[in-house]
């Protein structure tokens, strides 16, 4: 874990405002840090070489969602298969805003490596993203190798 925290993926406005608990079993907070160990620290190494290379601000990744107790995930109408509910997924913004390049960058850093599902979600016509979901393995165990688009809550393949 260097570059995230564990309480990133467990902070929920909504599961404050709503008074939900949100806390992760022990098994779950280990998924959590397989998935940053293994694709969310080296994605923000890459992000981060990528933007000193362009000369674009701040690098840093916020995890706009992590992890979601199943009284969460129905709260934020999440699906119940959703990866976020066992720890293996997690939503992520660039804080520079540079969201279009973002999803470039993920779907190149993810080439070469095993991962379940990458998601550019609520695109607009122009492929722009407004965050981008990665998850590690689906509740099955399985790694899928997806990529996908997703605009007006339809899934398709990813956009370039
Ligand atoms: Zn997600």
């Amino acid at each position: 874990m260097q570059y995230f925290t564990l309480e990133e993926f467990t902070r929920s406005e909504t599961a404050l405002r709503m008074g939900l608990t949100n806390v992760p079993t022990p098994a779950v907070a280990d998924r959590i840090r397989r998935l940053v160990e293994t694709l969310l620290d080296p994605l923000r190494s890459e992000w981060a070489a990528r933007c000193t290379a362009e000369s674009w601000k701040n690098p840093g990744i916020v995890v706009t969602s992590g992890y979601r107790s199943d009284e969460l995930n129905r709260a934020v109408g999440g699906a119940a298969t959703s990866a976020h509910r066992s720890g293996w997924a997690a939503d992520l913004k660039p804080q520079n805003g540079r969201l279009r390049e973002f999803k470039q960058c993920c779907r190149s850093f993810l080439a070469t490596r095993d991962f379940d599902q990458l998601i550019s979600e609520s695109e607009d016509a122009a492929g722009t993203p407004r965050w981008m979901h990665i998850g590690l393995y689906d509740r099955n165990g399985q790694q899928r190798g997806q990529l996908l688009s997703m605009r007006n809550g339809r899934y398709f393949p990813m956009t370039d």
